[in-house]
């Protein structure tokens, strides 16, 4: 999107969240971007193409418009949306690796992303490292000669550890790797991962971007060109695109990402304040903590903390289970990032995939959503379930 003479990025964060990619329809003046539900498009003789369009897994208008406006507000010269954040995950992997090369992963990334490394991407021949992300030593010590990726989340599902990204990027690259960070906790409204030397920036729009728990959908948002143009390629070429109802829902989502994670993130910061100092919770972990070991890198880093909270119980996993099962506002459910508060048992339920791995997470931990509903209820609602 121009106005005259202005670059797109000189317009602030929630001005591009409504704008970007989101012109009047030309036709009829259709002030949000239509559902265009079609395969296929009518060409004026053999390549007389009329709008650029010709078959919808290529290109699609709507999730163009999404498109664009994910690159907008990641800063980035390209976005691409994808039907799920493992199928953007996958198509950045196979795009950038090739059977042989190795990559760094965090040793708490999410449950899913360490499953594509070690039961696809490994079968493919990548070879993977596990590493704390916020130990810049580890790090330099897990990358080899063939080390073609850094893989950064920050913060992490569901520990919410953070890494540098500033000096990950300075790393990965006097390596000769790339640098890709899963920015789905802390969504583009909180960090701007290209803006601090990343390659590739990562969404499981599912989350905080579509906002909503209606829709699942991945994203990519690349800086240089010449890789946006290969990602670009791939995305056509392997065929996980975002559909166009998929699509206009994340766009409809998208437009209050700045509000929604103000909110988030006062509800979040009452919530971490009562846990805090509650008797049957041992640890709570968030990054707006000053004691957190990360706490630094994250108020360098990241506009606010976000809404996402863990905590571990006395009592272990029984005690962890049973609160879970005990709130009633708090929905016991997986995935995150919705206006709904939710709450979950991530070593039973979303990260039961790494148990045994050394990605395990502790029993006795207990993963929550915080949503945007009045914060006194989501309080007593808590105050309730710990008893
Ligand atoms: C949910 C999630 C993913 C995977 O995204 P899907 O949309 O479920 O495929 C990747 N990374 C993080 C941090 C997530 O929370």
């Amino acid at each position: 999107m121009t106005h005259g003479n202005d670059a797109p990025h000189s317009l602030g964060f929630d001005t591009l969240a409504i704008h970007a990619g989101q012109e009047p329809d030309p036709v009829t003046g259709a002030v949000v971007p239509p559902i265009y539900a079609v395969s296929t498009y009518k060409q004026d003789g053999v390549g007389g193409l009329r709008g650029g369009y010709e078959y919808s897994r290529s290109a699609n208008p709507t999730r163009d418009a999404l498109q664009e406006c994910l690159a907008a507000l990641e800063h980035g010269t390209r976005g691409m949306a994808f039907a799920s954040g493992l199928a953007a995950e996958d198509t950045l992997l196979r795009t950038v690796c090739k059977p042989g090369d190795h990559v760094v992963i965090p040793n708490d990334a999410y449950g899913g992303t360490y499953r594509l490394f070690s039961q696809v991407l490994r079968r493919w021949g990548v070879e993977y490292t596990p590493a704390p992300l916020g130990d810049l030593d580890a790090v330099r010590a897990a990358i080899r000669p063939e080390t073609t990726l850094v893989w950064c989340e920050t913060p992490t599902n569901p520990l919410l550890n953070i890494g540098d990204i500033e000096a990950l990027a300075e790393l990965a690259h006097g390596a000769g790797a790339l640098l890709a960070v899963d920015n789905t906790f802390a969504s583009s409204y909180l960090q701007q991962p290209l803006t601090l030397g990343a390659d590739v920036v990562v969404h499981s729009t599912t989350k905080y971007a579509g906002g909503h728990s209606d829709v699942v959908g991945g994203a990519l948002v690349i800086g240089d060109p010449e890789l946006a143009e290969r990602l670009a390629y791939h995305q056509n070429a392997m065929g996980a695109v975002a559909g166009p109802f998929d699509s206009w829902l994340t766009l409809r989502g998208l437009k209050t990402l700045g509000i929604r994670m103000e909110r988030h993130s006062d509800n979040a910061e009452r919530i971490v304040e009562f846990l805090s100092g509650h008797p049957k919770v041992t640890s709570v972990l968030y990054p707006g903590l000053l004691e957190h070991p990360g706490h630094d890198v994250a108020a360098k880093q990241m506009r606010r903390f976000g809404g996402m909270v863990s905590f571990r119980v006395r009592g272990g996993e029984e005690e962890a289970v049973a609160i879970c099962d005990r709130t009633r506002l708090f929905t016991l459910a997986e995935s995150l990032g919705g206006v709904e508060s939710l709450i979950e048992h991530p070593g039973r339920m979303t990260h039961a995939s790494a148990a045994g791995s050394p990605l395990e997470v502790p029993a006795d931990l207990v993963r929550l959503s915080v949503g945007i509903e009045t914060v006194d209820d989501l309080l007593a609602d808590l105050e309730r379930a710990l008893g």
